[in-house]
């Protein structure tokens, strides 16, 4: 898209984009601007930086007429307080000549005077959901007016813990209204979130900003299982003399700490590792060291690593293969910028065959596949996860599994993480739902 024209925004927003300086709009931007206005619910994948903030903002202040009602007609939540003055600065510069009221409360302050600000009345508000929940509880604000919902960065809300207040305050909103989110990756936890909330939401998707392909090179090893990827990580991190600064991505929390004590023993400040049961303090060190190249190696999880500006990465190491191919597109983004050359292994198991193949389908190439060294020792010992499933047969109560095989772990995962799962046997067995948040969904669905 070459121009803002296209969209056919109101003078007043066309003055503020001209004060901005923006000559056109960022894919994000050109993507999401029809999908909003035509009023149905969206997912859009997109970091930081890509401009999301207006590619939500610009459609929902174009639709936004003057009213004098009190009550916000506009929420959107995000998950620091930083980024709730953030998003009020950006809304303020673009409602410049339009007389838009926008508010931001969060948590960690005094709330009386929150409560005297939204007293006075505001379009939007912008809030961290555990703020916003105590003034609705304490009824200094009223939610009924709301006819859009942001919600940013739910990535990092539901690692952070917020997906009980985040339902909470979806269940108090009015059920005839307009769901958007951004998250920077796909989690099975974003998933199972949108299942649970949105309504055929249209997904708008942007790579990561705008690494060229050509710029990483891509191996992949078939490896056994995680004690032999550590080992064969090991061995590249101990003779490869090119392994410089190297990003290495794990799945979750509990595989970053196993790695990490397991490089830690051989590299020792060498390797940092980030993840959200890390202090905020211990977290900005280990970023501050590798950025500085004073650690060589950080083992990361996906959520972590979004919005870190980390720079001249020689190496990104896929520890495991990502369920969701954006994710891949994002972790080897961080490598190969600004003209550099960078380079992507993935560590890839026969269980991740599957994932490693719908990758290379997105990416409409095949990952070059390079022989596991000789030295590289296979190791037989398996993580809890891996191990093969034992049944107590000793004991009749419990025909629980224990141990579940890899797979089986997985699959069972995958069950539990459709959430809602009780709304859908009874949407099964019904044809029908019955159950509160369903509905929401028929009530909303007729208000159309
Ligand atoms: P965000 O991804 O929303 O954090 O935005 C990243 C930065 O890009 C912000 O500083 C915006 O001011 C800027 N920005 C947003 N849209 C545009 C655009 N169309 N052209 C140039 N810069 C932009």
């Amino acid at each position: 898209m070459e121009s803002f024209n296209e969209f056919n925004i109101s003078k007043q927003l066309q003055y503020a984009i001209t004060d901005l300086g923006f000559e056109k709009p960022t894919p994000i931007q050109a993507q999401s601007f029809s999908v909003i206005m035509s009023g149905t619910d969206m997912v859009g994948i997109a970091q930081t930086g890509t401009g999301k903030t207006f590619a939500y903002m610009l459609p929902i202040l174009q639709d936004l007429k003057f009213s004098k009602e009190t009550n916000p007609r506009v929420l959107v939540l995000v998950p620091t307080r930083e980024l709730v003055l953030q998003v009020v600065e950006e809304i303020e510069k673009f409602g410049k000549y339009s007389s838009i009221r926008v508010i931001g409360v969060f948590g960690g302050t005094n709330i009386n005077r929150q409560k005297e600000a939204v007293a006075e009345g505001a379009d939007i508000i912008v809030a961290t959901p555990g703020r916003l929940y105590d003034l609705v509880v304490s009824r200094a604000l009223q939610l009924k007016a709301v006819k859009k919902v942001v919600i940013d960065e739910v990535d990092v809300m539901l690692d952070l813990g917020f997906r009980f207040q985040l339902t909470n305050i979806l269940e108090l909103l009015p059920n005839k209204r307009q769901n958007i989110m951004f998250s920077a990756t796909m989690t099975d936890d974003v998933n199972v979130f949108i299942h649970d909330f949105f309504i055929a939401p249209t997904t708008v998707s942007v790579a990561v900003s705008g690494t060229p392909l050509e710029n990483i090179s891509q191996f992949a090893y078939a490896v056994p299982n995680f004690y032999t990827k550590a080992n064969l990580l090991k061995y590249l991190l101990q003779h490869e003399s090119d392994f410089k600064k190297v990003l290495v991505f794990v799945p979750n929390k509990k595989s970053a700490d196993l790695l990490f004590d397991i490089l830690d023993e051989f590299f020792g400040s060498e390797v940092a590792v980030i993840h959200s049961n890390k202090t905020q303090n211990y977290r900005i060190r280990s970023i501050e060291n590798f950025n500085a190249e004073k650690t060589r190696i950080l083992v990361t999880t996906d959520v972590m690593a979004r919005g870190l500006d980390l720079d001249r990465i020689s190496h990104v190491i896929n520890f495991d293969v990502p369920n969701f191919p954006e994710n891949y597109m994002h972790r080897i983004g961080r490598t190969g910028r600004a003209e550099q050359e960078g380079t992507a292994i993935l560590l890839y198991t026969e269980k991740e065959q599957d994932a490693k193949a719908t990758i290379e389908s997105l990416m409409n190439l095949r990952i070059a596949e390079l022989e596991l060294p000789k030295e590289v020792e296979i190791s037989k010992q398996l993580t809890y996860e891996e191990q093969p499933q034992v049944l107590e047969i000793n004991n009749p109560n419990n025909t629980e599994e224990v141990g579940p095989a890899f797979h089986e772990k997985k699959e069972k995962n995958k069950k539990e993480n459709q959430g809602g799962s009780y709304k859908r046997i009874i949407k099964q067995k019904y044809k029908k739902p019955k159950t509160r948040g369903d509905k929401n969904y028929n009530r909303r669905k007729k208000g159309r």
